[in-house]
């Protein structure tokens, strides 16, 4: 899609975007997936197609997991219509196709066993699941009697299922090696569970959403993707019922992803937990950035606003196909490798649900101050300013903040400045400006008029990452991006023998940056989804050929939105020891 085309698509979103088109990265990559899921493929979302696993009818892959794709897409496409409030009629047509589906229990899909718990009945609760939840976030859209009452159906079913299910020999007997058919599929239905409980106000949900809670941990080889989900439902059920036990049962959780290794430090969530990490999943890193954009509106931490912040500029950007799908890349010891997916079954939906608490989460609101939280598109709102973001920070590392309604007093406005900023240079109408410097962010209060223009160029730091396990090797981050060498990019990096290309680094400076040169882009017209304010030159020495020695441009792993699915990227980087000559 072009600028031209993009203009005409904001032009019929209205609503808050009325008062002018967000333009940056952010607001490119939801409308790419947006489009993808609307006009798209193959494989097309048609009725039929969506509504197979509902039926079911086995026609494409994955329909056992009855309501996984219906539910998702109620779920994608009623969240983006909520924020954005253009119209959506193929949801309206798709939900009421899906309610004469259910079965007399109340659940959709085949027939749940009889006899011992199989990997089918865990299947159909997956699906169900993703399903209560997409029910009623289209119902938050659009309610409607006859949804809702569907829904309540789906809740009492699960009710009724909750004995067998909570069972500790099922919660045993799943926790092994099934992935995605593991217990995950019996967890994850506890944000349903609580939203529907908001909607009804009746405690059963309420009940059942807690006894799963107190079964919901983590294990080896457990599907990430399953388990951040229930995650997220604990996090809900806390929100409903204040009750700190659940707090601190999710940021104990958080806290174990973390210590054991299994999140990547490119913000990366593996489909399953260790040992069995192979590739990364774009449903898993959707639920991880939406987790701790959630766990950062609770509780204010900001490690869990520095972990959204890593996920969405690095993982999650690499992760969303040039085809606007979200998918799985194969993990290497060195980056990635050349096998790629694109999930339409459940990344593509997922990762497209995903957009809208990004923009929620651009501002925040305090008592004293409106704050600017990450640097991409968004709208902030405090009593007397309204401000709007638009992010250029890809092309050349600066925001511009414009005051849309200003009621004549005094207000505060708080910049946050990131670890991987070393300054935040602001003008205010051209003009440039002293904040008053706090720590981590930038606090400027005047008296704001409508019109106000600030821009923010973040002054970003260049930062040396030592592996996690392998001493011998390094990474780049530049600003919140994390960098690599792609083979469709810098073929001649990939000459053999490539293990042993060694990077030539000059000395970090006593502040920890890492003097790289900036790499001249010469291109006339910025190429979609690149982010050349990142762009460094990395001078080497071949394996096969270091006599002659050669340079290479870094550049972050969110630029494989722009180029063809699985190409291989080097991550890590074996740098030369005791180099003498390399200084910049
Ligand atoms: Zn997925």
């Amino acid at each position: 899609m072009n600028r031209h085309n993009r203009t005409i698509t904001f032009a019929l979103m209205g609503l808050h975007l009325a008062t002018g088109a967000m333009a940056g990265e952010l607001t490119s990559r939801m409308e790419l997936s947006l489009d993808r899921v609307r006009r798209g493929g193959p494989p097309v979302y048609s009725d039929d197609f969506v509504l197979a696993d509902a039926v079911p009818q086995h026609l494409r892959r994955f329909t056992e997991f009855s309501g996984d794709v219906s539910g998702r897409y109620l779920s994608a496409l009623a969240t983006v219509a909520q924020f954005s409030g253009q119209a959506i009629p193929e949801l309206d047509r798709v939900a009421a196709k899906l309610v004469p589906l259910q079965k007399a229990d109340g659940h959709f899909g085949d027939a749940f066993s009889t006899g011992a718990v199989a990997n089918s009945d865990m299947a159909l609760l997956w699906g169900n699941g993703r399903l209560l939840i997409g029910l009623l976030e289209y119902h938050r859209l659009k309610p409607k009697p006859e949804v809702l009452a569907c829904a309540r159906r789906l809740g009492d079913c699960f009710v009724k299922l909750g004995p067998r299910f909570n069972d500790p020999a099922i919660i045993e007997k799943f926790s092994g090696d099934q992935v995605a058919v593991g217990y995950i599929c019996w967890t994850q239905i506890i944000e349903g569970l609580v939203e529907l409980n908001r909607t009804t106000q009746d405690e059963k949900y309420l009940r059942l959403a807690e006894q799963i809670a107190a079964n919901t941990h983590r294990y080896p080889k457990e599907h990430s993707h399953g388990f951040v989900s229930a995650l997220r439902g604990v996090l809900d059920l806390y929100r409903a019922t204040q009750d700190g036990q659940w707090l601190r049962k999710v940021e104990t959780e958080w806290e174990g992803i973390i210590s054991s290794g299994n999140l990547l430090p490119q913000g990366a969530l593996p489909e399953v937990f260790k040992p069995m990490i192979a590739n990364d999943e774009g449903c898993a890193e959707a639920d991880w950035l939406r987790l701790n954009l959630g766990l950062w509106a609770e509780t204010r931490n900001p490690r869990y606003l520095d972990n959204a912040e890593l996920t969405l500029f690095n993982e999650f950007f690499f992760n969303q196909f040039h085809t606007g799908d979200f998918g799985h890349h194969i993990l290497t010891d060195d980056g990635i490798g050349v096998w790629s997916a694109r999930a339409w079954w459940c990344c593509t939906l997922h990762g497209l649900r995903a957009f809208p608490q990004v923009f929620q989460a651009a501002f925040h609101s305090e008592p004293a101050r409106l704050c600017y939280d990450l640097p991409v598109d968004g709208q902030g709102a405090a009593p007397g300013l309204t401000v709007r973001a638009d992010s250029s920070l890809a092309e050349d590392a600066s925001v511009a903040l414009l005051v849309t309604k200003a009621d004549g007093v005094e207000h505060a406005l708080s910049i946050r400045q990131p670890v991987w900023a070393s300054a935040l240079k602001i003008t205010i109408n051209g003009k440039a400006l002293e904040g008053v410097a706090q720590v981590g962010a930038v606090e400027v209060r005047r008296r704001w008029q409508s019109g106000d223009k600030l821009t923010v160029r973040y002054v970003m730091r260049t930062r040396l990452l030592p592996h996690p396990q392998d001493a011998n090797r390094v990474a780049v981050l530049r600003g919140p991006w994390f960098l690599g060498v792609n083979a469709q990019n810098a073929p001649t990096f990939f000459d053999e023998p490539l293990e042993k290309n060694l990077v030539l680094l000059p000395a970090s400076s006593s502040a920890g940056d890492l003097p790289l040169k900036p790499a001249a882009d010469v291109r006339a017209q910025p190429v979609r989804f690149t982010a050349p304010a990142a762009h460094l030159t990395l001078p080497y020495l071949p394996g096969g050929y270091p006599v002659q020695p050669q340079t290479v441009v870094l550049r972050p792993i969110a630029e494989q939105t722009a180029i063809a699915d699985a190409t291989r990227w080097v991550l890590w980087f074996q740098p030369k020891r005791d180099n003498p000559g390399v200084t910049n």
